[in-house]
């Protein structure tokens, strides 16, 4: 199989842990006989400087001809000051938009090694979990009308969906739901806001098509606390974009490193995008501190979710696997172990965790 895949290696960390991501896809295009073509494109703080826009129409474009996007991070401090149109965030928002991704997966899997980083108690997490939250990007209150009032003392931002924005997302909890454990819960506050009653409307007329799949419904703020009380109970969520962007950082804190979190952004049949959930890390940036696991299990969702590569895919998860099982570990994920890792040679550095996984495969 021969792909086109464009890179955004963005700003801080984006680029040390981009460029461990590559040496794996390369590893497993050699090892499976495939050809990864890719093409890099300035976005965020870098693209600021550069054309002096953070996502300029020629980058955008290059992404939108590719076959999927794989990004780093963007955003820093030398831009914290910039007018809000001109803040390197502006090019995810820009991305999002204008590839027209309207779902956000967002796993939350506790690797059993890193156990020890769960701050939940060992009863409640058991061996491990593995939830997979479907958030609406690309609508409702982040994209509704809003204002503020002339005298500055009120102002509003609205919640509203339209049908087809709700079924395509449940749709694809649903569909998601029959390749895991087979169940779905659908988040909304459907006692108070009538968008949320029109989530439960659009998936009751759907749900008939999947008769495998147990359909539950939760209020948000149940879920929140469900999230924490008994987690387990959950396989898929969908949910709307700002109730999905809450409960997917309650999820990931739950799992306890940010740099073992990989996501994924997709559409209708055109690019994905594909990311680690965490920021640009400026504190660490260029240091060879950075775990680069988060990127190297976003190009795995890459590989499964816009080539259809599951096999390729899962090898790639499977290593990951060996090497944390081997004991090895990047400063984030040492918990309390730092010294003894030190003296074992485990505490390794962002490359050569790359190294690791890309030997395994
Ligand atoms: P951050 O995720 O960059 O960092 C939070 C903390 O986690 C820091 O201590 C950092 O060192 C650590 N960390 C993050 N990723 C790590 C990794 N892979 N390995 C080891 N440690 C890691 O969040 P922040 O500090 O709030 O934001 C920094 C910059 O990133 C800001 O400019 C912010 O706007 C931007 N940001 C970008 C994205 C994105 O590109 N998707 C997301 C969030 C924040």
């Amino acid at each position: 199989m021969e792909k086109n895949i464009a890179l955004i290696p963005g700003d801080g960390i984006g680029p040390d842990v981009v460029a461990e991501a590559v040496n794996v896809l390369n590893t497993v295009a050699s090892k499976f006989g495939h050809k990864f073509n890719y093409e890099t494109v300035t976005a965020g703080g870098c693209a600021i400087d550069k054309f002096g826009k953070p996502l300029p129409q020629e980058e955008l474009d290059k992404c939108l001809k590719s076959d999927a996007v794989l990004l780093g991070a963007v955003g820093g401090p030398k831009w914290d000051n910039l007018p809000s149109e001109l803040r390197p965030e502006k090019a995810l928002l820009g991305l999002r938009g204008g590839m027209k991704v309207f779902a956000n997966l967002r796993p939350a899997v506790m690797w059993k090694q890193l156990k020890d980083a769960c701050p939940l108690k060992d009863e409640i997490v058991g061996d491990g979990l593995n939830i997979l939250i479907v958030r609406e990007l690309i609508s409702g209150i982040y994209f509704g009308d809003r204002g503020t009032a002339a005298d500055g003392k009120s102002a509003w931002d609205t919640e509203k969906y339209t049908w087809s924005e709700i079924e395509r997302i449940v749709r694809m909890g649903f569909e998601f739901a029959q390749k895991r454990q087979k169940r779905l819960c659908v988040v909304d506050k459907a006692n108070i806001l009538n968008s949320s009653q029109l989530w439960r409307k659009v998936t009751e007329s759907v749900k008939e098509d999947y008769p495998d799949v147990a359909l539950s419904y939760l209020y948000i703020d149940n879920a929140s606390m469900q999230l924490v009380r008994n987690p387990r109970q959950f396989d898929v969520i969908a949910t709307s974009n700002m109730f999905g962007d809450i409960l997917s950082d309650e999820a990931s804190q739950i799992t306890g490193s940010i740099g073992m979190l990989a996501s994924a952004s997709l559409g209708d049949g055109g690019p994905g995008l594909y990311e680690p959930i965490h920021g640009s890390a400026p504190d660490i940036a260029g240091k060879n501190l950075a775990n680069p696991l988060a990127t190297i299990l976003s190009a795995a969702m890459l590989l499964r979710y816009s080539f259809g590569l599951e096999k390729e895919a899962k090898v790639i998860e499977d290593s990951v696997n060996s090497v944390l099982d081997e004991g090895y570990r990047t400063g984030d994920i040492a918990g309390s172990h730092l010294d003894e890792l030190k003296s074992s040679g485990k505490l390794v550095g962002t490359k050569e965790m790359g190294k690791l996984v890309v030997e395994r495969i």
